[in-house]
């Protein structure tokens, strides 16, 4: 028998007879290796772990610990569920099912909407179908064949799918009486499917079309093993509870109404508090930083969104009205009233650079699908800036915003990534300014010594941009800051300065949040801290509770002094219990709470009890508010 070479991914090479497999080559190397093994990689290739080898290939063995085993995991659980599915019930039919970042999901038509009971038992049939140990097994097929096997099997879906792919020959994949098209890898049997969880049953549009037939998407997640799936669901337990549209309405932050309208959030007086503490917050660092505070009117003549390229780009998700006969845009962004002040007076290169901010109320309309609590809305508020400088001073702009980002995320206690995303297929400007702004984004992203991913062609139509991603307690990842540059509005607007050479050239825009939405960052922070803000953010920061009636004088003046010195503080003087009042206040999650019984009228001290029970030394009202003030201005 022949014998091929292969090249393993050190450089070593291994030689083995013809005809054997990416599982033959684990083996060769080791029992143990064998067992872990599920994939494999063929000269960059993902491929099942019983594809054959070329002599001269370059092999990889992908092993339950390899970066690319979850998502083989994943899309095998979901043909698994698919094929549960089937045999529940036959009628169904099944369209797709990627493996996502949380896990997977599976869409299905079926004449009747799948219950939470029916999500146990085809769980309960997964795990039946894993144990029987199903070879996975991948077929060629001409598309024709192809087609003709999935119409008599009464798939249409599958049958659009081959159709839409225009390709000669499709790969099948058959575990037991199941048979999927699908360009895999998958793992070898069911069998390897060992630690999965089905989490929610949602509707689909199938190729998200709203015009096209409503499915039923099923979610589940899977892992290589049961401790690592056991870990992950916990964690959800704990987003669950942490879920800020939950805790928005035990903490009455802020609600939504259908007679107001989707997606337009209405603050509640702490809501309110906490949003104007933030806001404040932003004021003061933008001002250290050298920042004007500006602000433009919401709604804005349509010429003017004509000329910038918004009606052109992005009226879709405008809203518009018409008074007097003249049409108005509501802004979806600041830029434009921006521009107006720059083009108020002329401008000299000693005046550059400008920076412009504002916390601008925007409106854009988002699908009703879409809309999810304060993370996704149609109404919220930016800490927008725009930056007008010349092209030198660009790279030190965007270096100043990197390190704005920086300090303003160590106080919040995040971490975070960041992304540069390039020049995207629909776009305004020219070759040349794409590139020096690229360039410009790309040396600050460099210089800051963090790391950084390129997204090539996902930039704003206007320019490139980086994002910033902020990553929170649960390790999830949540879009926070933009810099995007722009070479586009300032020609458009015909934005000039007056150089040193007397001759006038145009300055460069940058448009920049920092926290982006303020409504999707309080979102984020109520999560994060799972409703126990640090002091300085609390919207109540203390309440003062009475043991009995005979302390309210005292507590009331204690009450007055601490309100005087600026402290957000509550009281609570009802005839109840003790116990009763601190456990509302702990369930409101406020930091202090100020017990105030006969003890403490005659010493003329406060009691502070912190939320989570610990007890404090006795302060008087006047030392606890240098206390509060010493914790605010250190963001604790
Ligand atoms: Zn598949
Ligand atoms: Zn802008």
């Amino acid at each position: 028998m022949n014998e091929i070479i292969v090249k393993l991914p050190d450089g070593s090479e291994r030689i083995l007879k013809e005809g054997a497999s990416i599982y033959d080559l684990a083996a060769s190397i080791g029992t143990g290796l064998a067992k872990a093994a599920i994939a494999g990689k063929i000269d960059g290739h993902l491929v099942d772990l019983n594809a054959k080898l070329k002599n001269g290939a370059t092999a990889e063995i992908v092993t339950e610990k390899s970066p690319e085993a979850l998502e083989i995991i994943r899309h095998s659980t979901s043909h698994l569920m698919a094929q549960a599915v089937k045999a529940l019930f036959p009628q169904a039919k099944v369209t797709i099912g990627p493996a996502i970042e949380t896990g997977f999901y599976y869409d299905f038509d079926l004449d009747r909407a799948f219950t939470p009971e029916d999500l146990e038992k085809i769980e309960a049939k997964m795990r039946e179908l894993a144990k029987a140990n199903l070879k996975i097994e991948r077929q060629e097929l001409s598309s024709t064949d192809a087609i003709a096997l999935f119409k008599k099997m009464g798939e249409d879906y599958k049958v659009e799918l081959i159709e839409d792919l225009g390709a000669d020959s499709v790969s099948l994949y058959t575990q037991g009486d199941f048979t999927d098209l699908c360009r895999g890898p998958h793992l070898p049997s069911t069998s390897y499917c060992k630690a999965f969880k089905l989490t929610s049953i949602a509707g689909a549009y199938w190729r998200g079309d709203e015009k096209r037939a409503m499915l039923q998407r099923v979610y589940g997640t899977a892992f290589g093993d049961k401790k690592e799936l056991d870990a992950y669901l916990a964690r959800i337990e704990e987003a669950k509870k942490r879920d800020h549209r939950k805790l928005g309405r035990e903490l009455d932050l802020f609600s939504f109404s259908d007679e107001v309208g989707a997606g337009l959030v209405i603050w509640h007086p702490k809501g309110g508090m906490l949003r104007t503490v933030l806001e404040d917050f932003e004021r003061k660092e933008h001002i250290k930083r050298g920042y004007d505070i500006v602000l433009g009117p919401q709604i804005l003549k349509t010429e003017l969104w004509q000329r910038s390229g918004h009606y052109e780009n992005y009226r879709e998700n405008m809203y518009f009205t018409t008074v007097d006969e003249q049409g108005y845009g509501v802004k979806p962004m600041n830029c434009l009233s921006h521009m107006m002040i720059y083009k108020s007076q002329l401008r000299s290169y000693r005046d550059l650079p400008l920076r412009f901010f504002e916390l601008g109320m925007v409106h854009r309309h988002e699908r009703a699908g879409v809309l999810h609590g304060l993370l996704r809305v149609r109404g919220f508020t930016q800490d927008d800036a725009h930056i007008l400088c010349t092209p030198d001073q660009l790279d030190a702009e965007i270096k100043g915003v990197l390190s704005f980002v920086k300090d303003v995320m160590g106080i919040f206690g995040f971490d975070y990534e960041m992304e540069l995303s390039t020049r995207p297929e629909k776009s305004i400007g020219s070759d040349e300014a794409w590139e020096m702004a690229t360039s410009a984004l790309l040396s600050a992203l460099k210089d800051s010594g963090r790391d950084f991913e390129i997204n090539e062609g996902d930039g704003a139509f206007y320019g490139p941009k980086i994002d910033i991603k902020l990553r929170d307690a649960l390790d999830r990842r949540w879009q926070c800051a933009t810099i995007q540059c722009d070479f586009t509005l300032p020609e458009r607007f015909d934005l000039t300065y007056v150089d040193a050479d007397g001759e006038r050239k145009r300055p460069v825009m940058v448009h920049r949040v920092i926290l982006g939405a303020i409504e999707r960052f309080i979102g984020v922070l109520i999560e994060h801290f799972a409703g126990n803000f640090p002091t300085w953010l609390s919207p109540v920061q203390a309440i003062v509770l009475t043991v009995t009636d005979n302390q309210i004088p005292y507590a009331q003046a204690a009450f007055d002094t601490l309100r005087a010195a600026g402290i957000r503080v509550q009281k609570d003087f009802r005839n109840e219990k003790l116990g009763f009042k601190i456990r509302e206040a702990q369930l409101q999650k406020v930091p202090y709470m100020l017990v105030v019984g006969d003890k403490e009228v005659e010493s003329g001290l406060l009691a502070p009890r912190y939320r989570d029970g610990k007890n404090l030394e006795g302060m008087t009202p006047e030392q606890f508010v240098s206390f509060i003030e010493s914790e605010v201005k250190a963001f604790r």
